[in-house]
């Protein structure tokens, strides 16, 4: 008989055995960042040396495994949202529908540029943005609706495709929780008028800190290139020596360019992505066959036009009558204990997420106006708090496991659903 005792009163852990480790380098990640080193260029604002930069080559492969003709890589995630965001001419006095649940940086990025985020409830099973709920908070303001493929499912593109051709306004594409993913056999970013990803530490493609934007408009693209690079776009052709941006200054921009030992590390990752996103869509299906078979837990669906399914998290839904009094911060002391690996809660709800706070920006105008219109507690997002209530998430590393390691976290549930009466009181 296994031993039923929680690891967290003494018992014997479910899970002994190690953890894939993430980020993870590769002789290539190594070898490119010795070549940066030592190449005496270590950013596009350098002189040509006569071999073409880390920084153009990464961006010609990402648009080649996107199947686009651009892509532009910036500092950071935030710094992608942000040129596509402004490249389309967005900014004060325009609204912007970002999904309720996600990341602080879609609405942070949203406010910074002077447009107001509109906060849009998400679906229950998917925990995307609502198309219904995207449609009812139009008005003649709303410039973009920023779509985020979340967490471990994807919008539905082919709705919101629809919305914007109905209306005029334009999609982005906001992939960062979804490198590789594809709607019916087409990549994901590719849809809307500009896909923009990061490239963090823990997105399924990294390279510490990092970003990209999408695009196939030559004049959208162009204005992307000026936007994060101080109004400076790729000459063709440079010498040796010469400097290979030329000053365009069309648009106003700043600096956000990423850096050639950034360039070197996504380039030497990207390859492993479509064979790390097919390990994990394996292992994530053979788990979700297991816990689904434990009463009161439930997992995330993906509509049925997503060919290739990504994992950044993978979610765990708990049945609130299950867990009755506790919270999903009891559950996740108990499994981590159980299973040692990382385990957290969802994003909190950006109506009432800490982070989440444009008004004390001293970049806002401090008029009651603006107060009314960026306070993130007007908005009402009952699916997404409720969401935030009942699920825990893994990071995607535990997904490039073995197949004991998936029987291990199912094991795990079990055993801590089944004594959840001892944890009172445990949850600090
Ligand atoms: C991580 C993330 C971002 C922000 O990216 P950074 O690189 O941290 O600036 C934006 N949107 C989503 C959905 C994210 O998950």
């Amino acid at each position: 008989m296994a031993e039923t005792r929680l690891a967290l009163f003494g018992g014997t852990p479910v899970c002994t055995d190690g953890w894939p480790t993430w980020p993870m380098p590769t002789r290539d990640t190594v070898r490119m960042l010795e070549d940066v080193a030592a190449s005496g260029r270590w950013a596009i604002s350098g002189t040509f040396t006569g071999h073409q930069c880390y920084e153009k080559q990464f961006s010609q492969a990402f648009a080649r495994y996107q199947d686009v003709p651009y892509a532009v890589p910036t500092a950071n995630g935030t710094a992608a949202l942000t040129i596509a965001l402004e490249a389309l001419n967005i900014g004060v006095g325009d609204e912007v529908l970002v999904p309720g649940l996600t990341w602080v940086a879609c609405a942070s990025a949203t406010a910074g540029i002077g447009a107001v985020p509109i906060l849009v409830d998400v679906e229950p099973d998917t925990l995307c943005m609502s198309l219904e709920a995207a449609r009812a908070a139009i008005t003649e303001r709303t410039a973009a609706i920023l779509l985020v493929h979340a967490y471990c499912s994807c919008a539905d593109i082919d709705g919101f495709m629809r919305l914007s051709q109905e209306t005029g306004i334009p999609l982005i594409e906001d992939c960062s929780q979804a490198h590789g993913a594809e709607w019916r056999g087409q990549k994901v970013g590719t849809f809307g008028h500009i896909g923009a990803f990061s490239l963090q530490q823990v997105k399924v493609l990294t390279c510490g800190e990092g970003g990209i934007a999408i695009t196939r408009s030559a004049d959208v693209y162009d204005r992307m290139q000026q936007l994060r690079a101080d109004g400076r776009r790729y000459i063709e052709g440079p010498q040796i020596g010469q400097l290979e941006l030329e000053e365009v200054g069309s648009v106003q921009g700043r600096n956000y360019c990423m850096s050639e030992f950034h360039a070197a590390v996504a380039l030497s990752q990207l390859p492993l992505l479509d064979e790390q996103n097919a390990l994990r869509e394996r292992n994530a299906e053979y788990l979700s066959r297991l816990l689904e078979q434990i009463p009161g837990l439930s997992t995330i669906a993906v509509p049925h036009n997503v060919t290739r399914r990504t994992y950044f998290q993978y979610l765990v839904r708990l049945d609130p009558k299950v867990l009755g009094p506790f919270s999903t911060l009891h559950i996740i002391e108990a499994l981590t204990a159980e299973l040692n690996v990382y385990i957290e809660m969802i994003d909190v709800p950006l109506s009432v997420n800490r982070l989440y706070n444009p008004v004390v920006s001293p970049r806002l105008p401090k008029t009651k106006e603006t107060q009314r219109l960026f306070i993130p507690s007007r908005f009402e997002l009952p699916v997404a708090i409720e969401a935030q209530q009942n699920c825990v998430a893994f990071g995607h590393w535990a997904l490039l496991g073995s197949q004991e390691h998936m029987v291990a976290i199912a094991e795990a549930f079990k055993k801590v659903i089944s004594n959840l009466h001892l944890l009172a009181d445990t949850a600090s």
